[in-house]
This record gives C-alpha cells, structure tokens and sequence, in this order.
C-alpha cells in the first residue's frame, strides 16, 4: 500500500559501481583499481599510527597533505582543494561552479556519475556526441552552456588528448568554469596543470585511487586558482568540515612523498596495458588505443555480454555496460601480468 509520506522521498537513479567481491580466487579487472599494493609507506603510516590522536577531530584544511601536494605539482597550497575520493571532489564542483540556468555540457560517452549528480543538485545538462573515432571535439563545446566537465584520458574510450586540446576547449569557454577530470592521467596522459597559469577558470580534478593504490582509502583532490578552491572550501564546510580522516591524510601524504615508488608503478601498469593491447588484437579484438589503465574492446565475431559472462562464469570480471555506441565493449582494467595471462588464456578458450 502507498504511504502517505511516499510523495516526499527523493526519485532518483543512482551511479552504479563495479562488482566488487570477496572471493580471494577472483581476477578483479572491472573497477579500475591498480593491481600492485600502495607504497610501502603507506603500510608503515597504518603500523606506527598514534591512535590516541583519534580523540581530536582532524585538520579541517588537511594541512600536511595539501602541503605535500602542492611542493609535487609546484602549486601554491592555496590552489589545492582534498575531498573523500575524486567522487567527493567532483560533487562538490558540481555544486560550487554549476549555478548557472544554462544547461552544463559534456560527452555522451563519458563518466556516468556526471549525469547522476546533475539530477541530485538539480544541474541542467546535454551531452555532446563524440566523434565517429569516440574523440571529443572541442569546437562542438563552444557553444552557450553552464560549465563543462569531462575527463581526460575519457573513461571508458582511454582515449587521452593533449594541452592543445585542453586549451581549445578553455579558448571557446572563457565564460564558464571547465573541469578536467583527471583520474587516469598518471598512466600516460598529458596533465593540464602547466594552463592553470593561464586560465583561472579550469579546474583539475585527480584521484589517488588508481595510480596510488589508494581507491579504499578515499582520497582525491581539485588543483585551481585560489578564488575557485575558496569556493570550494566554502560549499565544502557548509556541509561537513571533516570530509578527510586522519589516518587518511597521513597515509595519502606518505604516498605523495614516495615519488619513485609510484612512477615505477604507473609505469609497470603502461607497460602490460601496451602489451596487453597487442594481444587483444592479436586474438582479433578491435582496440581502442588507451592512455588509462583499462583499454576498451570489442571482438567483431563474439558478442561483448557472452564474453563478460563466460570470464565471469571463470571468476575474471571485467566491465560491459549497456550503454549506447559502447554496449557492444568491454572494459577490461589492466591487472599484473600474471593476471592479463590468466585473462588471455580464458579469452583463447572462449573465443575457439
Ligand atoms: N572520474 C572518473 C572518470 C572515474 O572513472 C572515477 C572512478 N570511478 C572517478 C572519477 C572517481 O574516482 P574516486 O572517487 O575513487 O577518486
């Protein structure tokens, strides 16, 4: 029976996530998480960790970490903005930077929480095709609109683009704020940051869930001009001042000060995407050449949902989405190689 409070719950559609499982036999390429553990000195942080500090609440401002961050970009701390994952940050923007009745623009093909955050904070929005290719063209964003955001390298086409792109898209929009979403950039890609100097109306958006290892800790951040970050901060403390726990802010900052451990890994990662991509060809797939840590394929014979679903039946998840121009794909995040392997011998059997 209908409840007479019924008419007054929020109606929405919320952002599905990749399965996640308990199951320690499961190769897990479907959440685009990093296949190596954090750094070292991240576990050290969890070992030595003073746990009576837990009683005061944490820096507010996330001091030492913003700190660490802005001495590895070479930004002022004022330009740098920490949230609860990339997620949390992103939300945030949507709701600091697109006030405008204009609808905001961004792919049609793209990160499927920005549509999602659009209907919760009520943010006008259209999608903009990608080309034939799945590439974005700037010149379709010059156009009256509320803001942009998209990501660069895309999710889930991989496919990243360079400054020259980035700052196309900031010369058609010198009204609105731009956000690029920088969550896979560390894997290969081309970071705008060096236009921050020239544009104070871009925002970029990063993550330490996939090149750090740190996706279950929760840590992402927006690098701008001060005016946009205090806009940030103040949206930020109008709901909740304590997004970022301590024992977060010190493990994250013990990632961003050990440099070499993270490029080895970012670089690991390229390098079995690289040679993954060939094999993927090689068994007749069409690949869309990736900047990320997951490549999108399609196999011409077999069709996308009996491949995910017979990897699976093999306890390897991948991603396939139903979605228009991609339904046929699948979203295969790049593991060890000793996990590619096992994926490239089911893939051999189930293609035969
Ligand atoms: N942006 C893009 C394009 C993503 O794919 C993801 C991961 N789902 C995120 C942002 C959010 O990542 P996180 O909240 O873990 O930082």
């Amino acid at each position: 029976m209908e409840k007479p409070w019924q008419d007054k719950l929020r109606q929405i559609d919320p952002y599905v996530p990749g399965e996640q499982s308990k199951d320690p036999d499961l190769i897990k390429l479907n959440a685009n998480e990093n296949p190596y553990p954090p750094s070292p000195a991240v576990a050290e942080v969890f070992r030595t960790f003073p746990t009576a500090q837990l009683r005061y609440y944490p820096d507010a401002n996330s001091g030492n970490l913003r700190a660490a961050l802005a001495r590895h970009f070479g930004v002022g701390e004022n330009q740098i903005f920490m949230g609860n994952g990339s997620d949390d940050v992103l939300a945030l923007c949507f709701q600091a930077f697109f006030c405008s009745d204009k609808p905001i623009l961004f792919p049609d093909v793209t990160y499927s929480f920005y549509p999602v955050w659009c209907s919760l904070f009520r943010v006008p929005y259209e999608t903009v095709p990608l080309d034939a290719d799945y590439r974005i063209r700037p010149a379709d964003y010059a156009r009256p609109n509320g803001g942009v955001v998209l990501p660069n390298p895309n999710a889930p086409t991989g496919i990243g683009e360079g400054l020259d792109f980035v700052e196309a898209l900031l010369r058609c929009n010198p009204d609105s704020i731009v956000i690029i979403d920088e969550a896979y950039i560390d894997f290969g890609g081309q970071s705008c940051l060096p236009l921050l100097e020239k544009y104070e109306n871009l925002v970029v958006v990063q993550t330490m869930s996939k090149s750090r290892s740190l996706a279950g800790l929760r840590v992402g951040y927006a690098i701008a001009s001060p005016e946009l970050i205090a806009t940030l901060e103040a949206v930020k403390n109008s709901y909740n001042s304590y997004t970022m726990d301590m024992l977060t802010l010190a493990a994250a900052t013990a990632s961003v000060e050990d440099d070499a451990y993270f490029r080895a890994t970012c670089a690991k990662v390229a390098a079995t995407r690289e040679r993954s991509q060939e094999r993927l060809r090689a068994l007749g797939f069409t690949v869309i050449p990736s900047l990320t840590n997951f490549i999108l394929a399609t196999h011409p014979r077999v069709p996308a949902q009996e491949i995910f679903t017979q990897l699976k039946a093999r306890k390897i998840f991948v991603r396939y989405f139903h979605l228009p121009r991609v339904d046929n794909h699948l979203r295969i995040t790049v593991g060890t190689d000793a996990e590619m392997d096992k994926l490239f011998e089911a893939l051999t059997e189930i293609l035969a």
